[in-house]
């Protein structure tokens, strides 16, 4: 028997394994695809990523730098104008854009999928056993043990473990079959890309999707990638081809995938856990999960003994007290979305400038660094 079997291995599962692995667990992982692929994800995060990455990985996996954000608040009026005269305002728009940034680099762009595939890497280095392209069909919860049940192109196997651990995305089967409540929201977020590089160290961020944002990152020599996200059913796509006919470009290439926005009260069970989207890890002022999850993954390997189901209180207890402040104040940021337009632009206008937040901790808004970057305007 596995002491866990981990069902996905996006950035929390190989993390988690790697971390289980090297504290002298049995860890076997289920991917049900190639790593990292499908591409669903702008990979644009803080610089904290290589923390939790080997020696090599920045030269290999990043794209670009970002030193700051330009945020636009669009006019209500534009969707009834032609496409020529949405693209002109578009050009205005970025002259009228509200700047924040900082005087040094602030974030990565970064190679997702090869993300995924160094994380996997460094879980079998440190002896976890990581099988792709074995779909997960079925789990069941006993009282002492997990039974998992895998599929692959050429068979069915079934095998136990004292614990399954959940790390299999925003509609995750683990979530389901534990019994575990759904986020509070799924998001869809769609991506395009266009090939011309584009080496700016801004993105562009638009307050036009309901209840979200759409947005522009360049990726250096990997071109420029247009995104939105939004609740389902808000004509999410359209939307989409509104901001690339604003932007005037062709892409070659699209994509799209669910963000979850929560958490639920309950991540863990008597013998499974969750982590990452399937336990709604996100940011839900920016949708972004990478970080979040890899500090989930790493406090469930330290507080969980598959041997001792009452340390799963001890992940659920460690990973809210270190993110919960966090997600709460990005619920509230994300209210501004949705503010009447003039009351965003006055904000904007206020706030914009340099500024000393870490982007997965809104809680450094208040911190004396950023108090000190206001009172110095
Ligand atoms: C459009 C979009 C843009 C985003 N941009 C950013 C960003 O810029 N920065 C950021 O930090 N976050 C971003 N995110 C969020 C980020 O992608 C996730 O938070 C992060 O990937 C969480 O990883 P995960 O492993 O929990 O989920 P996933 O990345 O979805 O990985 C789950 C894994 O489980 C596997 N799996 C699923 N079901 C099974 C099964 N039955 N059997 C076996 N394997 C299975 C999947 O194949 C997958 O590999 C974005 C998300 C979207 C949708």
């Amino acid at each position: 028997m596995y002491d866990f079997v981990v069902v996905g291995c996006g950035p929390p599962g190989a993390r988690f394994a790697r971390r289980a692995a090297e504290e002298g667990h049995d860890v076997l992982v289920f991917e049900k695809g190639e790593i990292g692929e499908p591409l669903a994800c702008s990979g644009h995060v803080s610089t904290d990523i290589w923390d939790f990455t080997g020696p090599d990985a920045r030269q290999e996996l990043l794209q670009n730098e970002i030193r700051g954000a330009r945020f636009h608040v669009d006019e209500p009026q534009r969707t009834a104008k032609s496409t020529d005269e949405r693209a002109r305002e578009a050009g205005r728009q970025l002259d009228h854009a509200e700047p924040f940034y900082r005087d040094e680099t602030i974030s990565n762009v970064i190679d997702r999928v090869g993300l995924d595939r160094h994380l996997a890497d460094l879980a079998r280095d440190a002896g976890a056993d990581v099988r792709d392209h074995h779909t997960v069909t079925e789990i069941e919860e006993h009282e002492d043990r997990a039974t998992v049940t895998a599929s692959t192109p050429r068979d069915t196997i079934t095998v136990e473990g004292k614990m399954v651990a959940g790390c299999d995305g925003p509609r995750s089967r683990v979530r389901d079959a534990l019994g575990l409540d759904e986020p509070d929201e799924l998001l869809h977020g769609v991506l395009g890309f266009d090939p011309a590089p584009d080496p700016g160290d801004y993105v562009d961020v638009h307050l036009t999707a309901p209840r979200f944002f759409a947005w522009r990152i360049p990726r250096g020599d990997a071109g420029v990638e247009y995104g939105l996200a939004a609740p389902p059913g808000d004509g999410v796509q359209q939307l989409f081809e509104q901001l690339r006919s604003d932007y005037g470009v062709d892409l070659d290439r699209t994509c799209s995938g669910a963000i979850p926005i929560g958490p639920p009260e309950r991540v863990t069970t008597r013998r499974g856990f969750l982590i990452g989207d399937a336990a709604a890890q996100t940011k839900p002022f920016t949708g972004g999960g990478i970080l979040y999850s890899m500090t989930a993954a790493d406090h469930a390997a330290r507080t969980i003994d598959p041997d001792w189901p009452p340390t799963l209180q001890a992940y659920e207890h460690a990973w809210r007290e270190d993110l919960s402040r966090e997600i709460q104040l990005g619920h509230l940021l994300r209210r501004a979305y949705s503010l009447p337009e003039p009351i965003q632009r006055a904000g904007l206008r206020t706030l914009s400038g340099e500024i000393g937040v870490h982007m997965d901790r809104p809680t450094s808004l208040f911190s004396r660094e950023q108090l000190g970057a206001l009172l110095s305007r």
